[in-house]
């Protein structure tokens, strides 16, 4: 019988109750019985969905208050001494960890000040899980009572045995790192690690677990030969635990694993291997091929990180093609990897359109579907004809629809030629012209295009959604803003100024909005980190502009002021990265039609008098496929080539700028020259300007605005501070292509503290220009 499983399960809960919890509790509003409690009633329901959904292999310790990695790093007691000096309730010290923790003396407690850990992007998803920091000479032991054993009997308890997922021991010191003024190297510790593995899974076994998952996703990237060495010395020790441990299943994810293929010797003890056929189904024949004798295939036929419902008759195939090699007993059909990065439940959405409702499958529901794949196979098609006949029916619904298939949008991809994706001159005549248009000084000042969000803000838009006000009257209100925002800046004498986006909500909602070909959903909310949830909008169709989407706001800003005003946009990448992208048409598609509605936004916006333009990219680098070589080329291309077709399109005396919210490009510096924008903004001050030292080896020949002080925090940075900011760029730049402005946008700033650090940026800049 070819079983099915699920690899984990999103942990919000339908209605966000997860980060409605916790922020209660971090807010001192509920006890920690009653957060923990929230916690356990969560995991039951969510294991009894999966069992109801017919889920034959269903994961426990998927469940997180905060990260799964972050998770083991407790469980291994790799707490750095820094969080584990205060004697913290375990929760507490986990979410210090987590978010950091600042808080005075009490009942004879000292106080607790100490940051978080790091966060970083969870392979190439928009999850973030927090590193493992180590130290020199770490040593590890297992908590008192294990999380993993604890949930394992807490389903059992509830009658539902489950496969328990465990981060492997290579994986967590692979992504892990040596904490400040350490030197070890993480991987070199897997001797101490491996222990605390066998006691960990020695005890699983003793309370009546069968399997464990153990999740190897870093077999998907390019590895160091020492990190491959190390599957070796791992698992050959596992292996020897055979009889008294659970069974193995090696879980990877996200991409494919063939350039590993030597690794999977080492894993031939493991009783399963899983791998991701949505992502790298072209990897099915050589794993295949490589698996030991009687070892488990679980094929991930079942999209873990998108919404679209599974094309049932392609993925019995791939199952029936693995199980004519391997047999049905060695054979499991489940989801590509955890459903984490789905959301809950498509019950929940009453607004969808009918039609485009019936494409979708969220968590809830691609539980079912690998049931019912499983069971297509095991007993035949006719034993689910009628969810095979529902499927086959979406699928087709889907395929023919009108919003899929716009054959306007696909003629003009079709006469997008190659002169389309370049200005009409080179940098140097083009700055030439923009300098005697916008007249601007040495060392030009501006920021990144929002302002303050206020709270009043906020009401008016809820009260113009729930149509408690008119159009005119939110157009008005905006009006207000927009022209109270252009005065601030005038009076702090900025050189460029933008209207501050007081009507957008989201840079990308925004668009998606403005936008033929996509759709929002009202409860369809991913984890992004800890307690933060994002919605992303959907895009179910081809995309296409039926009206300026920008062009009335920054219109009307620029016409009451005499200083330049930048128009504001959000570019094809961004909006493709931070929405559901389509899986049936590559995402370079996707890209150039994005693009190509806002080359006419870009157009629109210069015929409205707007000759300063940024088009936003901070999603950019995150597309980067996780191995490089030449799929990362090919991203690279086609990203560049989406963020030209949208800006080229101007005259040589309009500017284009970009800007990014991150400063790692040594590794793809050349697709950021290649952007041909005029001038850059970068996050600078965050990363112990990395950007700088890339500038010092190559010479960057455009403008560019490295970020001059952190806008995430309130401090107000001095004008001092600002100076040797710019003292420290003008050492790898010049100063005739260096503009002064903030590391990001202000929307999540006080007025107070923007007005004063805005300040003190324009008095640094002017001190700059007097000097030179
Ligand atoms: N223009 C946007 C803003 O200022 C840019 C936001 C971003 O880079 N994430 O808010
Ligand atoms: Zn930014």
């Amino acid at each position: 019988m070819v079983q099915s499983s699920v690899l984990g399960f999103p942990r919000m809960g339908a209605n966000r109750e997860l980060k409605k919890a916790t922020e209660a509790y971090w807010g001192g509003k509920i006890s920690q019985e009653e957060l923990i409690n929230t916690g356990k009633a969560l995991r039951a329901a969510h294991w009894k969905i999966q069992k109801e959904a017919g889920a034959d292999i269903i994961a426990s310790n998927d469940f997180s208050f905060y990260d799964q990695v972050l998770d083991h790093i407790q469980l291994f007691n790799a707490v750095p001494e820094r969080y584990r000096k205060y004697g913290l309730d375990a929760i507490d010290e986990f979410f210090a960890m987590g978010r950091g923790l600042q808080k005075p003396a009490k009942d004879g407690k000292p106080a607790v000040d100490v940051t978080a850990l790091e966060m970083v992007k969870w392979f190439d998803s928009n999850y973030h899980y927090v590193r493992p920091t180590l130290q020199d000479g770490q040593t590890f032991t297992l908590a008192a009572d294990p999380k993993p054993v604890r949930e394992f009997l807490e389903a059992k308890a509830q009658g539902v045995i489950t496969r328990p997922v465990l981060v492997g021991p290579v994986s967590f010191l692979h992504l892990g790192k040596p904490d400040r003024g350490a030197k070890v190297d993480p991987i070199t510790l897997l001797d101490s690690l491996l222990p605390v593995y066998e006691e960990l899974l020695t005890k699983l076994a003793e309370a009546g677990a069968e399997s464990v998952q153990i999740d190897e996703p870093v077999l998907v990237l390019d590895l160091p030969e020492k990190t491959k060495k190390a599957f070796g010395p791992a698992y050959e020790k596992l292996a020897s635990l055979q009889g008294k441990i659970p069974k193995i299943t090696v879980a990877t994810y996200f991409g494919d694993i063939v350039h590993n293929l030597d690794v999977l010797p080492s894993l031939s003890k493991a009783a399963g291997i899983h791998i991701d056929l949505v992502r790298a189904p072209q990897q099915l024949d050589e794993v295949i091929s490589k698996l030991a004798p009687g070892q488990v295939l679980s094929a991930g036929v079942v999209d873990g990180r998108n919404i679209w419902k599974t094309n049932f008759q392609k993925a019995i195939e791939i199952v029936q093609k693995a199980v004519q090699t391997l047999g049905a007993e060695r054979v499991i059909v489940s989801t590509s990897s955890s459903l984490l990065h789905t959301p809950h439940t498509l019950a929940s959405e009453k607004k969808l359109p009918e039609e485009v409702a019936d494409w979708f499958s969220f968590a809830v529901e691609k539980a079912k579907e690998v049931s019912i794949i499983a069971k297509a196979v095991t007993a035949g098609p006719e034993s689910v004809r009628a969810e095979l006949d529902a499927n086959a029916a979406s699928m087709n619904s889907r395929a023919t629809s009108k919003r899929t298939n716009n054959p306007a949008v696909k003629e003009r991809q079709a006469a997008v030629t190659e002169e389309m994706h370049n200005r009409k001159s080179a940098f140097p005549d083009r700055i030439a012209l923009q300098q005697k248009n916008l007249n601007l000084p040495l060392f030009p000042t501006t920021t990144i295009g929002s302002f303050p969000q206020t709270k009043e803000i906020r009401i008016n838009r809820n009260k113009f959604t729930k149509g408690e006000i008119t159009a005119e009257q939110y157009e008005e209100f905006i009006n207000k803003e927009i022209e109270m925002v252009v005065r601030e800046q005038e009076a702090l004498d900025l050189d460029v100024l933008v209207h501050g986006e007081p009507e957008r909500n989201d840079m990308v909602q925004y668009f998606g909005e403005r936008l033929d070909g996509y759709v929002f959903t009202t409860h369809a909310w991913v984890q992004s980190y800890g307690s933060r949830c994002v919605r992303p909008p959907i895009i179910v169709g081809d995309i296409s502009r039926p009206a300026p989407m920008t062009v009335k706001e920054s219109k009307y800003a620029a016409s009451i002021t005499k200083k330049p005003m930048k128009g504001m946009l959000t570019g094809p990448i961004t909006c493709l990265r931070w929405s559901f992208p389509r899986d049936d048409v590559h995402q370079s598609v996707q890209a150039q039609q994005l693009a190509l509605a806002l080359r006419d936004e870009v157009v629109d916006l210069e015929a409205a008098g707007v000759k300063v333009i940024q088009v936003d990219e901070p999603a950019l680098r995150e597309g980067l496929p996780l191995r490089a070589g030449t799929e990362r080329e090919k991203y690279l291309d086609w990203a560049v080539k989406s963020f030209r077709l949208a800006t080229t399109a101007v005259q040589n005396d309009t500017q284009i700028h970009s800007h990014f919210c991150y400063s790692e490009f040594q590794d793809f510096f050349h697709a950021i020259a290649a952007l041909d924008a005029d001038v850059l903004s970068i996050e600078n001050s965050k990363s112990d300007a990395k950007l700088l030292k890339v500038f010092d080896e190559k010479a960057y020949p455009r403008h560019i605005g490295p970020g001059v002080y952190d806008i995430h925090s309130p401090r107000v940075p001095s004008e001092q501070e600002i100076k040797d900011r710019i003292e420290e760029m003008l050492v790898s730049l010049k100063p005739d292509q260096l503009w002064i402005n903030p590391d990001c946008g202000l929307k999540t700033r006080q007025w107070e503290e923007t007005r004063a650090a805005l300040k003190n940026m324009v008095s640094a800049a002017k001190f700059f220009r007097a000097k030179h």
